[in-house]
Order: structure tokens, then sequence, then C-alpha cells
């Protein structure tokens, strides 16, 4: 019996140290990870440069408050700012945390506006945390049943439709905001049409709306991007990460521009541990590695060789519906429910995720070499065409 309130069913295996895209069990044993912490371990495990300004940092000075002036925390807002084209960040300590702060400021927009109401646009199939809000926000009845009432506050539209986001404008004058994963994650590796954003940018200018970006996944050069938004040449107005930017140091941001940018005054909002030094030494350690090593262009890269080796692997067998990525974002689709397939990969000791039930969803590593990548896709595809010729006898 286990200590731990029963929140994930687990698999059966502890791991005790890494390095690069490997994991080691505490039997010995070797694994090859095509998940990265679900898309936080962008460089890998034990990154040796990552290591030595983490220690160098805990040696130095680990929290102190956000009642003072913190000079890491500064720089990596600043750096923040440079590379996504933002204007101000507030810090956190995870997704659903940057979600929260991203919610407040649409409320706090909607009622400078005089909105009573403040309403938000949401999207189906989307995942956005597990916190009141966020857990209302996201679009699966799985994350909501048993914690009613949910938020005021939001209406819900499928994903990839600008046409709905466009009815709901005609007749609802409470919106302040639209809320929306470029490539929702959790909800399949799901990429919408190539105009999507662009659509959403024109609607939301239309209507005086907040264009809010949950780039937790999908940010941090995990598409091969800074940030996925940076496939257009749009600009939201509010963007949340976490997930790859303290690569495993937990820390989220809440990054907004313009008017998004001046709305929080003191008192309105805050974190006890949201951006300490030791949180913005490793988010600073971990966008100068991904600078210095050149690795957005090997998740490009890399990104697309894996796509291709599954491309070539498995065209043509039954059951598999669509290979996709963009990056080292990359989906296989089944035809049918494939949880099963993460025990089978561990077996053969590849650390795999499946999601949206039938949706293999790999985020390996951003430092993932080709020889590595060539690896995963000798490794994964037998076990897929095995499990799909059973499963389908
Ligand atoms: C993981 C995730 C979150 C939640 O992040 P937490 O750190 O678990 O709170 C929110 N949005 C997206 C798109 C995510 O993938």
């Amino acid at each position: 019996m286990s200590y731990l309130m029963n929140t994930y069913a687990r698999q059966p295996v502890t791991f005790v140290r890494g390095a690069g895209v490997w994991l080691w069990d505490d039997a010995g044993n070797r694994y090859l990870d095509a998940l990265a912490g679900v898309a936080v371990n962008g460089l890998g495990h034990a990154h040796p440069a990552l290591t030595a300004a983490i220690c160098e940092q805990v040696q130095n000075l680990i929290h102190t408050s956000n009642i003072y002036q913190i000079q890491h925390q500064e720089s990596l807002a600043q750096r923040l700012c440079q590379l996504s084209g933002m204007d101000k960040v507030f810090f956190c300590n995870s997704g659903c945390e940057a979600n929260e702060a991203a919610i407040k400021l649409a409320r706090l927009y909607g009622h400078a506006k005089d909105i009573a109401t403040p309403t938000i646009i949401v999207m189906e199939k989307s995942f956005h945390g597990r916190t009141m809000a966020t857990l209302t926000a996201t679009g699966n009845r799985k994350v909501q049943a048993g914690f009613e009432p949910l938020l005021a506050g939001f209406v819900r539209v499928p994903y990839n439709d600008i046409d709905a986001v466009r009815q709901v404008a005609e007749h609802n004058h409470e919106v302040v905001a639209v809320l929306v994963e470029p490539i929702e994650g959790e909800g399949g590796i799901r990429i919408p049409d190539a105009d999507y954003l662009h659509q959403l940018r024109a609607v939301c200018d239309a209507h005086g709306w907040l264009l809010i970006l949950d780039e937790v996944q999908t940010g941090i050069g995990r598409t091969g991007t800074w940030f996925a938004y940076q496939h257009t040449d749009m600009l939201p107005d509010v963007m949340t990460l976490a997930k790859g930017l303290g690569s495993g140091v937990p820390i989220g941001a809440c990054v907004a521009r313009g008017a998004a940018a001046e709305l929080f005054k003191p008192g309105n909002h805050g974190s006890t541990f949201g951006g300490n030094p030791l949180a913005c030494a490793a988010g600073l350690a971990t966008l100068r590695i991904l600078e210095d090593d050149d690795l957005l262009n090997n998740a490009v890269r890399v990104g697309a060789a894996i796509v291709g080796g599954f491309e070539r692997e498995l065209s043509g067998v039954a059951g598999v519906r669509a290979i996709r990525g963009a990056g080292m974002m990359i989906a296989i689709e089944l035809d049918r429910s494939c949880v099963e397939l993460v025990r089978r990969a561990l077996a053969a000791h590849l650390l795999i995720n499946v999601t949206a039930d039938n949706v293999i969803r790999l985020l390996p590593p951003l430092i993932m070499s080709e020889a590595e990548a060539a690896q995963l896709v000798a490794g994964l595809a037998p076990i897929i065409r095995d499990f799909l010729l059973k499963a389908g006898s």
C-alpha cells in the first residue's frame, strides 16, 4: 500500500538516474525517453551546463521573496520578452497557475470595459490544467466530473472552427478573450489549419478581445520555434508557459503585451515561490543552452526524421490513421484505443505516452540525435504493427 493519494495510474518502474535521452531504473535497465517528463526535459536528463547553473545557484541563494527585487527574475522576463515580442511577465510555478493568471487578466480586462460577466471562449478537447478555473476551461468532461459547480464565464466552441467563434461574437457581448492552444496537446496533438491563429487574431481585433495562447506544452522550442505562434507572423495578447521553461525545476509564466501587460496592480495577484532565484536560474540556463546548442533547429530536423521514419515503417499498415508532428511534438493516431501500448513500449524500454485514448504521443527531449531517433523508430514501429495485427484479429 502507498501513502500517496491515488491521483495517477503509475507505471511499475522507478528511475534513479538519467543522462541525455536515457533513463536508468533501480535494476540498472536503460530506457530511451521519448516523453521527456511530458515535454519538460527539453535538455534531456542531467545536462552538464544546466546542472552546473542550478548547482551554482543553490550554493548562492534558493529563495528570497517577491517582497524584494530578484535579479534573475528581471533577466528571465527580459529574455522571454526579447524572444517572444511580448512586453511583461508574471512568474508562477506551473502551467495551471500561468493559465489562472491569464484568466484573471481577462476578467480584469473585461471589468475595465464595464463588462459585468466577462466571458472567455474556450475550445473542445483543450487542456489547461486542474485548478478550478483551468479545469472549467478544459474541454474534457473527465477532468471536470465530480468537481461541480464549475466556474461561470466560459463558452465552448469546437477547435479549428473559426465560424463557431464568429457566431459567438454575434450574440454574446460579454466575451473578453479567446483561450486556445496553438496545437492541442492532451487533446491528441491536434494541429489546426495554417491560418487558424491568424483568423482568431482578426476576430479578437475586430471585437477588442484578448487572444490568449496556452503555450504550456508547445512553448520553449518544442515545435521548432521558441513559441508555436512564431510559425505565423502574428502576436498573442497573452501567452502562458511552464513545462519546458525550467527543464524540471518548477516554473510557469504568464507573458502579456500591450494593455494586458498593464492590468495587474499590487494586490491583484501574486505567488510565494513564483519566479524565485533558483527557478529563474534554471529558466535562464535553459534558454541559453537551447540557443547555444542550436536545439530549435535540432527539434525541426530530428522531429521531421521521426515523422519520416514512422511514415516509412507504418505507411499502409491497417489501423494507422495519421502520422503528424510539429518539431518534437509527434503523434501517431490509430483507429482504436491503444493505452495498452504504453506498457508494451515500457517492456521494450521505450518511454512513450498515449493521449485522447487512440493517439500515441511522442515528446522527445529536444537534444535527441538522429541516431537516437532512428533507434526510437526502429524500436517502436514493430510494437505498433504487432499491436494492430493482434488487436485487429
Ligand atoms: C500540462 C499543461 C497544462 C497544465 O500544466 P501544469 O503544470 O500541470 O499545471 C496546461 N496547459 C497545457 C496546454 C498543458 O499541456
